[in-house]
């Protein structure tokens, strides 16, 4: 159903824990607001969480303009710390400087808090009407190496090299999330999405682990399909899919191809997931500096995003009501946001469509 894909499934006992632990009706969540779009879709998220009563204090942290020597990255100690401490948060985009400047935040983040697997569900929505209706499937990509391990340097005067890193380690940790997210979903099938053919040896390492892991799951159908093949089959039947499991740079790739499927950036959230239930969500788009500042940003990626992460925490009751008012929303189409049919005005601002989601979960 629509609901279990927001899902994670994995986090109720820590959950519980978490809200014994403090002693207080209160769960503590670490929030980044980022750059661009980033603080004014944090604050929809805010003011809807007030509204419907959910009872979680943000702890938010901002991302610094210069290197902790502490991180060696610009994310502060104190920042890292408060996830791992929270073991759960919600993080706006950050900015990541195209082909020069410092390495991206994002990946600093995932790698220093061994947040190995991303997770990206991707649903039709009602009401919104997309080339297709019933697009159903979920990305999960390994979120720690690969071409993302951003080893790259000049060999000589006009060479570079990038280094592919793929480990037995990390494929198999995130082979095993995905046929266990299958499980615990009730999905039948996982594709695994390579270029074996060509990258025989990273590739080739990681499909060997998806095999393993999948001898341990007969009752789920297990495939192997390669990258460009799955771009043209996805375009043209979604339903092929149903749980596809990948390597970080074609995770990255096809999640935004599938979120082309439901209608947009503005609409796609995920989840990234550590060991012991550790989890950081967050939408899938960027800091959409063309539209930054001007109230038009879409909100609702975020917003599911953060119904994943009260899922994740067992709040199943807040969480689908958000849930609800956001379908209900959009369904009635009064407040969208331009990406996705409003028009231009007044009306069709991020603010706007918050007001209408608030009136819808709150009464
Ligand atoms: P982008 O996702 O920011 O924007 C792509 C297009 O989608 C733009 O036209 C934008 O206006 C639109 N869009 C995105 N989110 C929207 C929303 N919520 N509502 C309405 N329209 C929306 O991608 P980009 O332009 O390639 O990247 C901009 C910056 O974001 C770069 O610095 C990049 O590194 C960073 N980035 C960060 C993350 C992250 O923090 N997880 C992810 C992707 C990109």
């Amino acid at each position: 159903s629509s609901t279990s894909a927001f899902n994670d499934g994995s986090l109720e006992s820590n959950a519980r824990g978490l809200w014994t632990s403090s002693g207080q009706n209160t769960i503590t969540a670490t929030l980044f607001p980022g750059d661009g779009i980033g603080p004014e879709i944090a604050n929809s998220v805010k003011e809807v969480f007030r509204q419907a009563q959910v009872p979680i204090q943000w702890e938010e942290h901002y991302i610094g303009n210069t290197v902790d020597p502490r991180t060696g990255s610009f994310v502060t100690y104190e920042s890292m710390e408060s996830v791992r401490r929270n073991g759960i948060g919600l993080k706006g985009p950050m900015t990541t400087p195209i082909g020069k400047g410092h390495k991206s935040l994002n990946l600093a983040l995932r790698k220093e808090l061994g947040l190995y697997a991303n997770v990206r569900p991707c649903l039709s929505i009602p009401g919104h009407k997309t080339r297709y209706d019933n697009v159903d499937l979920v990305t999960i990509r390994e979120n720690t190496e690969g071409e993302y391990s951003g080893l790259e340097h000049q060999v000589v005067r006009g060479v570079v090299e990038s280094l592919k890193i793929i480990t037995r380690q990390a494929s198999s940790r995130v082979a095993e999330y995905a046929f266990h997210y299958a499980e615990v979903h009730g999905r039948k099938r996982v594709s695994a999405i390579h270029k074996a053919n060509i990258m025989k040896k990273t590739d080739g390492l990681f499909l060997q682990c998806c095999r393993e892991v999948a001898e341990n799951y007969p009752n789920i159908v297990y495939e192997e399909v390669i990258i460009d093949n799955c771009c043209m089959m996805l375009v043209k039947n979604p339903a092929l899919f149903d749980v596809l499991v990948m390597p970080n740079l074609y995770g990255d790739i096809i999640s935004d191809l599938c979120a082309g499927l439901i209608g947009g950036l503005g609409l796609t959230p995920s989840g990234n997931i550590g060991d012991n239930g550790l989890a950081l969500m967050e939408a899938v788009h960027g800091t959409a500096p063309d539209i930054a500042g001007k109230n038009m940003a879409n909100p609702t990626a975020l917003l599911l995003s953060s119904v994943m992460m009260l899922k994740h925490l067992g709040l199943n009751d807040q969480a689908e009501s958000i849930h609800k008012a956001i379908l209900k929303t959009i369904e009635e189409g009064k407040y969208l946001t331009g990406d996705i049919g409003g028009s231009a005005g007044t009306k069709h601002t991020t603010d706007r469509s918050l007001l209408s989601w608030s009136y819808s979960c709150c009464g």
